[in-house]
């Protein structure tokens, strides 16, 4: 385990600024405050140090420095995480990648590009969107999240339920291991022999290293796109409209829902007119393809959802449309913020078909903790982000906020489902961890990640349950019977 640095944390600004130059570094409190957190604000740390490397050769030093010292580092991209992996401890020095922005490659006749990993996701297919090609993983926070941060949490997005989650684009990557070795793993082709270390790498939440280079798959741009939009007046009927599309073999790029708290909320946001305010679902289905095949499926999906009880149906045809109908879907938890001072998104995974049973039960929660629940979800896949929104000046209120929270995960669970679906587990759910994997399955990890990292140097005291942690976990999960819900 790590243990205390053993010198001062003024001589060890002085090592670091002596080897990597002062400009590289933040040593000041009032400077190093602006990194005590990630999106989820329920957790805060200010790191003592934090360094911005502008190449690989300066990762490898601060790392190389980090263990000679006996120091934890934590990775940091933009800072947009939901899990609180970002968040650095006090003893840890803290590695921001926001300066390593460079597209280092572009290979159409291949379809690859190679990045530093503090590219912005949506540059990507800005950089190559002129030749008719895009990078399929958006999530909703394309716009401010970076390439390293999707990698280390394998990020999905709406278009995911098509064409699959991080992982899937992923060729090539280029590590700093924690003892500061630089390394490859996978390739310029997709398949490569031996172990998977690229797949190892992806997703586990900054603690096998530092991701500095990554090529990425690139795809080409559908013929057409159609987005398809109908609200209906119970949760079980746009779960039907789900089911039905998916029955009937239509693999949409996306299929979102919103509740009637969230509609009603992007509308006062955006006032778009689009959304029907008193809809208690509305559900987007977004169709791609070559235009014949579109056009086909776009009228078998309108048929289906009419036949499970959609109200009312708009679709759109120019990118100008679709847009317009996604717009209030993707500023969801933005219009949350007039609402609340403050909000803790969960990431939930249940078996598409129990959704409206699901939401039930999430009405419940929030009835029972007296706390606002709004619901947005990627439906097609069954991935859930109930926001239970707080103020958190209300004593003893984050409390509150994370017993909500901690019983909309074993609900998930107790369902078939997982605690997280693209968020990571990080800080915030490491103790939920027990709930889905037995102490082997746990330990198993542990030592795999022990092989390339016997001190647990990265990221500390993320992704993996502490013992008590663990187990208090556990007997939670033994307090609440399936039938609560
Ligand atoms: C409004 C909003 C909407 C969102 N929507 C989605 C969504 O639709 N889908 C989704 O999946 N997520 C979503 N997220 C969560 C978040 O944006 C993603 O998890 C994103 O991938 C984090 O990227 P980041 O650069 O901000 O990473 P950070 O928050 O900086 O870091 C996240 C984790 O990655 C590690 N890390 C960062 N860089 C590296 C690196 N180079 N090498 C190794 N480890 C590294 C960190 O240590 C940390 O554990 C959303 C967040 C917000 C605020």
């Amino acid at each position: 385990m790590v243990t205390d640095a053993p010198i001062p944390w003024k001589a060890i600004h002085a090592r670091f600024a002596a080897v990597l130059g002062a400009k590289r570094l933040l040593r000041r409190r009032e400077d190093l405050l602006a990194y005590d957190c990630d999106g989820l604000t329920l957790h805060r740390c200010a790191p003592k140090l934090a360094v911005l490397p502008r190449s690989t050769a300066e990762v490898v030093t601060t790392v190389k420095l980090c263990a000679q010292l006996g120091l934890p580092f934590v990775a940091r991209g933009s800072g947009t995480g939901l899990s609180g992996g970002a968040i650095p401890s006090e003893e840890a020095v803290l590695i921001i990648t926001s300066r390593m922005r460079r597209i280092l490659d572009i290979d159409l006749d291949n379809q690859t590009i190679l990045v530093e990993p503090g590219v912005i996701n949506n540059w990507v297919t800005r950089a190559v969107a002129g030749e008719g090609f895009y990078y399929a993983p958006d999530p909703s926070s394309q716009t401010v999240c970076s390439v390293g941060g999707n990698i280390a949490e394998n990020s999905g997005g709406v278009h995911c339920l098509k064409y699959g989650v991080t992982s899937n684009h992923v060729l090539e990557l280029e590590v700093v291991l924690p003892d500061g070795t630089l390394t490859r793993f996978g390739g310029h082709v997709a398949e490569m022999p031996g172990l998977d270390l690229r797949g190892l790498f992806i997703g586990s939440e900054g603690t096998l290293g530092i991701a500095t280079a990554i090529r990425l798959r690139l795809l080409r741009q559908p013929e057409t796109v159609r987005v398809l939009l109908a609200d209906f007046a119970a949760m079980e009927d746009a779960g039907d409209g789900v089911c039905r599309i998916t029955a009937a073999g239509i693999l949409p790029a996306g299929m979102e829902i919103m509740d009637n708290f969230t509609l009603n909320a992007t509308e006062d946001l955006l006032q778009t007119g689009v959304y029907n305010r008193s809809a208690v679902a509305a559900l987007l289905v977004e169709l791609d393809g070559h235009a014949a095949e579109v056009e086909a499926a776009c009228q078998q999906a309108k048929d289906l959802l009419m036949a499970a009880g959609a109200q009312n149906l708009q679709w759109a045809k120019s990118p100008e449309e679709c847009e317009r109908l996604w717009k209030g879907r993707k500023a969801a938890f933005a219009a949350m913020g007039r609402l609340s001072p403050s909000y803790y998104v969960q990431d939930g995974v249940v078996p598409r078909s129990t959704l409206p049973q699901v939401l039930k039960a999430i009405a419940d929660i929030s009835h029972r903790y007296d706390l606002p629940i709004a619901n947005v979800f990627h439906a097609g896949d069954g991935n859930l982000h109930p926001l239970i929104l707080y103020d958190h000046h209300e004593p003893a209120i984050i409390q509150r906020v994370e017993q909500a929270g901690a019983d909309i995960l074993r609900l998930c669970v107790e369902m078939g489902g997982s605690i997280t679906g693209e968020h990571g587990i990080g800080a915030d759910k490491r103790n939920a961890m027990a709930l889905m994997f037995s102490a082997m399955d746990l330990d198993t990890m542990t030592r795999v990640r022990q092989a390339i990292d016997p001190q647990q140097r990265a990221n500390p005291n993320k992704l993996f349950p502490t013992p008590t942690g663990c187990a208090e976990a556990s007997r939670r999960s033994l307090r609440v019977p399936v039938d609560v819900y």
